[in-house]
């Protein structure tokens, strides 16, 4: 029922490989198909017809769950951070296309957000909503990790270090639990803060691996003009897009540490393409505003 799409690595320098996942289907792209993935065959087994899942404004998962939605046959309810955020959909790239899929919103104040895991805001969306699949925010579970196993295939096995960005540490966990002993997981956090190692170990169930944290670029989203021409650099020269929350801090960061010479000379590289590419057009908005140059 549910086809994933493995593409060729491509090899961009002779250390440097990239796999490009965000390819993995036509319309939910990267590693929130992945992690979804098993929520979504958990949800038909249960015989649940709606999913319900949470995000910000440019949420990467909330465009996800909403396609999966529209092309598995789910309602979706997107909970969204923002009350103001409300009448200002068509503005929103992430959510007028989460609205074209078919996703109905529910907009909640910050503070209403913070509390979205007690059982009290889950009786009052069952209440507005009747019976749902729940997903937490981000994808996050252990039913995403085992999907994002999957990523990794024997075809890889010839790589020393497996390279991933970092949100809530699903992906890289599946990363880790599917790697082998000798090869070594380096995850590239997009956001500040240390939670993340304890994060991981919850799921993964490997010691292969290390979190390389000087290349958040001053935390979640936020970007630089130094970041922005890497990114339209790096389409120029392979004709493949980078996003600016995870995949463009990562790749920026491994040709930085190519240049320090991190990596020994003969070990080989791979790193994952996760996607993310639908949140271009929000930074751009962003971007335009600031009258700051924009990605390409
Ligand atoms: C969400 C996301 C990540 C981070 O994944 P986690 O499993 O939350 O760590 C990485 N890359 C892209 C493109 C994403 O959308």
């Amino acid at each position: 029922m549910i086809e994933i799409i493995d593409q060729e690595n491509v090899c961009l320098e002779n250390q440097l490989s990239l796999k490009l996942d965000y390819l993995n289907h036509p319309d939910i792209s990267g590693n929130k198909f992945r992690k979804l993935k098993y929520n979504l065959l958990e949800a038909k087994k249960l015989q649940k017809s709606i999913l319900l899942s949470f995000g910000g404004a440019f949420s990467n998962h909330i465009a996800a769950v909403a396609a999966a939605g529209h092309r598995f046959g789910f309602k979706t309810i997107g909970v969204i951070r923002g009350e103001e955020l409300a009448d200002k959909i068509l503005e929103n790239p992430t959510l007028s296309y989460a609205k074209k899929q078919g996703m109905q919103f529910h907009f909640v104040s910050r503070k209403v957000f913070r509390e979205k895991a007690t059982e009290a805001f889950t009786e009052d969306l069952k209440s507005r909503f009747g019976d749902f699949h729940l997903i937490p925010e981000g994808g996050t579970n252990a039913l995403a990790v085992k999907g994002c196993e999957e990523i990794l295939t024997e075809k890889d096995h010839g790589f020393d270090y497996i390279c991933c960005p970092v949100g809530t540490g699903g992906t890289i966990s599946g990363l880790i639990n599917s790697s082998l002993p000798q090869q070594k997981i380096l995850g590239f956090p997009a956001l500040k803060g240390d939670f993340l190692q304890e994060e991981i170990s919850k799921f993964a169930n490997n010691s292969n691996w290390e979190l390389i944290t000087d290349y958040h670029f001053g935390g979640y989203a936020k970007i630089n003009s130094q970041l922005i021409s890497f990114i339209n650099s790096f389409k120029a020269n392979y004709q493949i897009p980078l996003d600016p929350v995870y995949t463009g801090k990562m790749m920026f960061g491994i040709y930085d540490l190519l240049k320090q010479g991190y990596f020994p000379e003969d070990s080989k590289i791979l790193a994952i393409h996760t996607g993310g590419l639908q949140g271009i057009d929000g930074m751009n908005k962003k971007l335009r505003h600031k009258k700051l140059p924009i990605i390409k």
